[in-house]
């Protein structure tokens, strides 16, 4: 299959590529777009042959769900039961935007596009060019990040291309995404609304707008035991292709000890991820930012910079903490799920 690249500015739509793109949803193919947070594989949620081609497409385990992406609030009702009082108010605070929401499906929804689960997942992004996408298509785009399945989230077009070329209809290329980390999921079929997955909106937030959340319990990944409620969860994921650990402890002691772990490899097969303020300070090995922690840019440029140390071949990569940057919990959560959960604790002294 060739797989046509249409590009466009999100301030000055090509309604002429809009339709074309939505036709192809219709038709029951394939089109990656930009949203705010990541590149999404669009197709058809209510199809369920085109949610079957998005998995095959992605390489993605079966029993990983797919969010439904929705323009309007309107046509939120069709794919679920009941909404909760809390959700609209989350809704209405933070629709359209990184929040993914978890409700109980209607009939309408096949369970090819929900991985077998009686509960549907559903966001409405702030991005113009989804939205107009979503509306051309028919208004259900069912949508995963637009990667190979376990590869780092694409936030720019050549991410998906590099992926996906040849095996999706169409890419539509609207430039480098704004927010860099998927969207923050909150499953209201629980007694008390549960954060399954951390994302730009954080808990706090949540809880400024409804009150009581909770996180759930096999997020943090140290006990094994405890399985992730998101399905996709559980798998590794958002990985560079090399081994990757993460070095926790004071800044000067990290790279110290990245230094140390880093001179046991050839210069060329070792990658350090560190931020615009550390650069610097290594002298082996290939140094990649990730952003700047003074500019809050970590969580933008996090996939973009695992991708890079896949370009550069490395074998093994050894990465500063972000623990402290203010969406440490979404960063923190992708990054050691990138790891592996491969993470070394250094004593402060
Ligand atoms: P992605 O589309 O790659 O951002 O992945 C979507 C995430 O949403 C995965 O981690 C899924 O497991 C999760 N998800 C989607 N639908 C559901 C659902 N009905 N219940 C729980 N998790 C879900
Ligand atoms: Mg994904």
């Amino acid at each position: 299959m060739k797989t046509k690249v249409i590009r466009m500015n999100p301030q000055e739509l090509d309604m002429e590529g809009i339709r074309e793109a939505g036709e192809i949803l219709r038709q029951g193919g394939l089109v990656a777009f930009p949203t705010e947070t990541v590149y999404g594989l669009g197709g058809n949620g209510l199809d369920p042959q085109a949610s079957a081609k998005i998995y095959r497409a992605k390489g993605r385990p079966s029993d990983n769900p797919l969010i439904i992406h929705i323009a309007d609030m309107e046509d939120l009702e069709k794919i679920v039961k009941e909404v909760p009082e809390s959700a609209k108010k989350l809704a209405s605070v933070y629709w359209p935007g990184p929040l993914t929401m978890i409700f109980q499906k209607s009939d309408i929804v096949p369970y090819e596009t929900t991985g077998g689960m009686d509960t549907v997942a559903v966001r409405m992004p702030d991005h113009p060019l989804a939205q107009a996408l979503i509306r051309a298509g028919g208004g259900y785009v069912a949508a995963p990040s637009a990667n190979t399945s376990g590869r780092p989230s694409p936030t720019m077009a050549s991410h998906v291309e590099e992926d996906l070329d040849g095996k999706i209809d169409m890419i539509l290329d609207g430039g480098p995404v704004g927010i860099g980390l998927e969207s923050t999921i909150v499953d209201f079929t629980e007694e008390i609304p549960t954060i399954l997955r951390p994302g730009h909106i954080t808990k706090n937030m949540i809880a400024k707008v409804i009150g009581t959340v909770q996180m759930d319990a096999g997020l943090s990944g140290l006990d094994q035991s405890v399985k992730p409620k998101a399905p996709g969860m559980k798998y590794r994921h958002y990985a560079p292709k090399a081994s990757m650990t993460v070095i926790q402890g004071k800044k000067e002691a990290v790279i110290r000890r990245i230094e140390e772990l880093a001179a046991e490899y050839p210069k060329e097969k070792v990658g350090i991820l560190a931020a615009d303020e550390t650069l610097s300070c290594y002298t082996h090995g290939q140094v990649v930012s990730a952003g700047s922690r003074n500019e809050h840019t970590i969580e933008q440029g996090l996939y973009r910079a695992l991708r890079e140390f896949d370009h550069m071949g490395v074998s093994v990569i050894f990465s500063e903490s972000f623990a402290d940057d203010d969406r440490s919990e979404a960063i923190m959560n992708r990054l050691l799920k990138a790891a592996g959960q491969k993470i070394e604790y250094l004593s402060d002294k």
